[in-house]
């Protein structure tokens, strides 16, 4: 059986803007693509969807994410220094992981997005391998693909220092809770290598790229060489990735200065770790030096660029618009809402502020789209040649944009020229504009509704949920957070003078 889907304006990327287009669809794969007319006589019995109004164009992948399923603000943690913030999301209510990543999923979805990957905050540690498989099932259930990595940590779980004399200097009321939260996971490496290899046994799939099990050693500073190295070589073992999050704060990069002399890419590169199987989230703070290292070594960065403004993390603008980095929304959008269009829009604003020797913006829009596409999905899934791209033999995974309404009511019919089709879209688009989903042939989204899972259901589910939550324990869990942070601040200023 063959589906075509058809619209108006496509962008295949990466070819250039097309009229009147078509793609046949068959068995979850693109069978053949080109001019609507045509199709429509190559396959006289398919099925077909689509219309004139439509720009059809590669679902996004959403390289870095959590899967949370409602934004932190909008679960009552106020934005602050990642040092101060992470203690305080002990304090938002816990979502059940199905729920969570069913919903996320589906809020995904309905933003364009086809593949995302999952950086799993564990509810708690001791649970997280009975979290992992009802996590996938959630994702899968509401139909986009996942890269999936439990995490793991095995020091500085507070402050990146000597963490008992930083308890020490507390006030004596606050040292019990500190000391709760400089406790490591109760997993060894090898406990932790366990699980992910008992979620590759049972949810990898390499055939149709639906799940793949990744490995997370969390962030540089809060991972042992040890861990850093086992985490590597399972990778390597399985032919699957490794994603940490790297030089998000400053204070990570005076962490490694301060630990080993020299940079965290050095370091990561002197013990091995450097490699095309590694992906690092953030990299707000790379060193320019290392720049062409990691170029040379091919590893993949993720750009999050609404979550390093929220947390006032910083801007990276060096590294960008080469083929080695991605976009993700780290479930910390601009707008707390997942919008992967917005999310692209932001980072194209902000990626170029450094270079006013450019140019024009607009003439590097379908460059950056590609970001959010072929970059995104080869740093997210690895090269697997079938994501990311809308040709004859590729994975079926697309959205149709309602272009008429990011035209507007006033524009003539001529307006956008096909050449300003990219920059218009990443001007005018979001995810309000996004009206139909595919992910390997199956629909998801139709008329900007979820189709695979009853949404409403979901949502009253998890508003059950945070209705039964205790809020005096959080409200207790939230004022300790707070007591902590000013002592937090106060570490870090210290090591900026
Ligand atoms: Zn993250």
């Amino acid at each position: 059986m063959v589906d075509i889907i058809y619209a108006g304006l496509a962008l295949p990327l990466p070819g250039k803007v097309q009229t009147d287009y078509a793609v046949a669809v068959e068995g979850g794969r693109i069978v053949a693509a080109g001019d609507r007319a045509t199709l429509f006589a190559q396959y006289p019995d398919a099925e077909r969807f689509g219309g004139r109004e439509y720009l059809l164009m590669p679902g996004f992948i959403n390289a870095h994410d959590h899967g949370r399923a409602i934004g932190s603000a909008s679960l009552g943690i106020r934005d602050d220094i990642l040092e101060c913030w992470l203690p305080m999301l002990g304090a938002q209510p816990h979502i059940p992981p199905y729920l969570a990543a069913a919903y996320d999923g589906i809020q995904q979805l309905k933003s364009g997005i086809t593949g995302t990957a999952h950086s799993h905050n564990p509810a708690s540690w001791e649970g997280m391998p009975d979290e992992c498989p009802r996590s996938i099932q959630g994702y899968r259930d509401a139909g986009i693909r996942v890269a999936f990595h439990p995490p793991m940590i095995d020091q500085n779980t507070l402050v990146y220092a000597d963490q008992d004399a930083f308890i020490a200097s507390l006030p004596p009321e606050l040292q019990a809770d500190a000391r709760g939260r400089a406790t490591p996971p109760p997993f060894t490496i090898d406990e932790y290598i366990a699980l992910c290899e008992d979620l590759y046994t049972r949810f990898h799939d390499a055939e149709h790229h639906t799940v793949h099990i990744q490995v997370s050693p969390a962030g540089g500073q809060w991972c042992s060489d040890d861990l850093i190295v086992a985490s590597v070589e399972w990778a390597k073992r399985r032919g699957t990735r490794v994603q940490m999050h790297m030089l998000e704060t400053q204070y990570q990069r005076l962490y490694a200065y301060r630990t080993w002399g020299k940079s965290f890419i050095r370091h990561l590169e002197d013990i091995g770790a450097l490699g095309n199987w590694l992906t690092l989230a953030h990299m707000v703070w790379m060193d320019e030096e290392d720049r062409e290292l990691l170029g040379d070594r091919r590893v993949g960065m993720v750009h999050n660029v609404s979550s390093n403004l929220r947390l006032r993390s910083g801007i990276p603008t060096r590294y960008l618009l080469v083929d080695n980095t991605a976009i993700g929304l780290d479930g910390h959008a601009l707008d707390d809402d997942q919008d992967y269009w917005r999310e692209l829009r932001l980072a194209w604003k902000v990626m170029m502020l450094k270079r006013p020797a450019l140019p024009s913006l607009d003439g590097l829009a379908e460059a950056f789209l590609k970001l959010g596409l072929m970059a995104s999905a080869r740093i997210t899934f690895g090269y697997t040649g079938l994501l990311g791209r809308m040709e004859p033999g590729m994975a079926a995974d697309m959205q149709l944009i309602d272009f008429d309404a990011v035209r507007g009511a006033w524009a003539p019919d001529d307006y956008p020229e096909l050449d300003d089709v990219p920059a218009f879209l990443l001007h005018r688009a979001n995810k309000s504009h996004v009206r139909h989903v595919m992910v390997g042939g199956r629909w998801c989204v139709r008329d900007g509704q979820c189709v695979t899972l009853d949404e409403a259901a979901i949502a009253g589910e998890i508003r059950a949920v945070l209705a039964a939550r205790d809020r005096g324990v959080l409200r207790e869990r939230r004022h300790a957070a707070a007591q902590l942070a000013p002592h937090i601040r106060r570490l870090y200023a210290a090591w900026e003078q």
